[in-house]
């Protein structure tokens, strides 16, 4: 038997995300799984709770509301940002979900129109306003290390220092 997932644990997992219509949104099936450190709020609170007590090789479905996920969208959350904080500036069309680059680190939003030099982005995240229902098996479980600790997220997966 392998730990229980639980405060302080580094937490390996795939997902697959789908909208309340089944229709799939994203998922990590075809890279490596998530990493997460439990506890630190590195995911919505609904799926963090879902994840606790869980063990590596468990597989379930999980059904989260918006409140426990990315809650409600905000009216008229919107701004103006210079394309430099885009990966892809020339490739920016409206509509297209996103990622800002910030220091902060990546936020997704959507673009709603591209200037000659600005984008106007809504800054509400893409799944605010819906419930979700994610597919999950968990690959691996560990305790963190203290510098994982310190630094507050895992260090396994795609996280590079
Ligand atoms: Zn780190």
């Amino acid at each position: 038997m392998g730990d229980a997932i639980a405060k302080d644990h580094v937490v390996e997992f795939h997902y697959t995300l789908f909208d309340t219509e089944g229709a799939e949104l994203e998922t990590t099936r075809n890279e490596k799984p998530a990493a997460i450190l439990h506890g630190h709020r590195n995911v919505i609170p609904g799926l963090e709770a879902a994840l606790t007590g869980r063990q590596a090789g468990d597989s379930f479905e999980v059904d989260i509301p918006t409140d426990q996920a990315y809650g409600q969208r905000r009216d008229d959350w919107t701004q103006r940002v210079s394309k430099k904080y885009f990966a892809k500036p020339k490739a920016l069309k409206a509509g297209q979900i996103t990622q800002l680059r910030l220091e902060s680190g990546p936020r997704p939003v959507t673009v709603i129109k591209v200037g000659a030099k600005m984008v106007d982005v809504d800054l509400n995240h893409p799944q605010a306003g819906n419930d979700l229902h994610f597919a999950i098996e968990i690959v691996a479980v560990r305790k963190a290390t203290p510098q994982e600790l310190s630094h507050g997220h895992a260090h396994s997966g795609g996280h590079d220092h």
